[in-house]
């Protein structure tokens, strides 16, 4: 690991290179996940996936890659406490990188992502390449917290100018400089009207993702269009 940084209430972006990749290619679609491995308290292996928050072109380097982890004010269980006071220099043995979610070959028109929390890695990690491969379709996301201060990538996403987007803060209405694209209430309470040749991410907690992926399959979409990805 070679840099850490609180970015949002109990949200840390680590910065990690593969010191021994896999390959000597080591490389990742955007969307996709790594595994790393913990040691729980009897010792045996665990293993926890984290999003790569960061675009396969972002760092010279293609073993290069940010994880943005949430670890709430005490960690929640062997990952987490294991990542927040993990130090620069120490690591971890990671595999990967997997995962299906992830964009299709041919770009439809446009792409719908819905994220909460730490949702927004894969979807940040998509924009960077949709950046990069110069997309002209159109990107809207609908990117929910409780508060400002509760989620990452804020001020990034907010001057971004390839993508509209709304913020939902779900425990307050005071938006501060972000009150222009700001909107108070879940995500769940501004989701973009289905549209038939539009692809659809979704990526935060299990309950959020069956509530999103519910609603547009209700509207007649189906698992062409609507790709989930649950974090617990
Ligand atoms: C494909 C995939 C990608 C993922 N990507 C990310 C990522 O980019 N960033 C990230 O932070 N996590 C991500 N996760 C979740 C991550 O893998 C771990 O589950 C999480 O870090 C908790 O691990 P833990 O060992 O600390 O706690 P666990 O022992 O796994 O869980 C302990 C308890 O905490 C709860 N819990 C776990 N996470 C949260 C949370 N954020 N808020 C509230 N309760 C929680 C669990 O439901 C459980 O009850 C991803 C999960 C999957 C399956």
């Amino acid at each position: 690991m070679q840099s850490v940084e609180k970015v949002a209430d109990g949200t840390l972006l680590m910065h990690f290179i593969l010191t021994n990749p896999p390959t000597d290619n080591w490389n990742f679609i955007a969307g996709q996940f790594v595994n790393l491995q913990f040691m729980d308290e009897k010792n045996e292996e665990a293993w926890r996936s984290y999003s790569i928050a960061s675009g396969p072109n972002e760092y010279d380097n293609p073993a290069e890659f940010d994880l943005l982890v949430r670890v709430g004010a005490e960690g929640f269980g062997v990952g987490t406490k294991h990542l927040m006071h993990m130090k620069v220099g120490e690591s971890l043995p990671v595999r990967g990188a997997y995962g299906r979610f992830v964009l299709p070959k041919e770009l439809p028109k446009k792409i719908v992502m819905i994220a909460t929390g730490t949702g927004i890695a894969p979807m940040r990690s998509m924009i960077q390449t949709l950046k990069s491969q110069s997309y002209r379709g159109v990107v809207e996301l609908i990117y929910g917290g409780r508060t400002p201060s509760d989620i990452a990538y804020l001020d990034e996403l907010a001057t971004e100018s390839s993508i509209t987007k709304t913020f939902c803060f779900s425990r307050t209405k005071d938006f501060g400089e972000y009150s222009e694209h700001s909107k108070h209430g879940r995500v769940t309470a501004h989701l973009p009207a289905p549209y038939i040749e539009a692809r659809y991410y979704i990526c935060g907690n299990g309950a959020m993702c069956a509530e999103v992926r519910g609603h547009y399959y209700a509207a007649g979409l189906t698992r062409k269009e609507v790709h989930t990805e649950l974090f617990y």
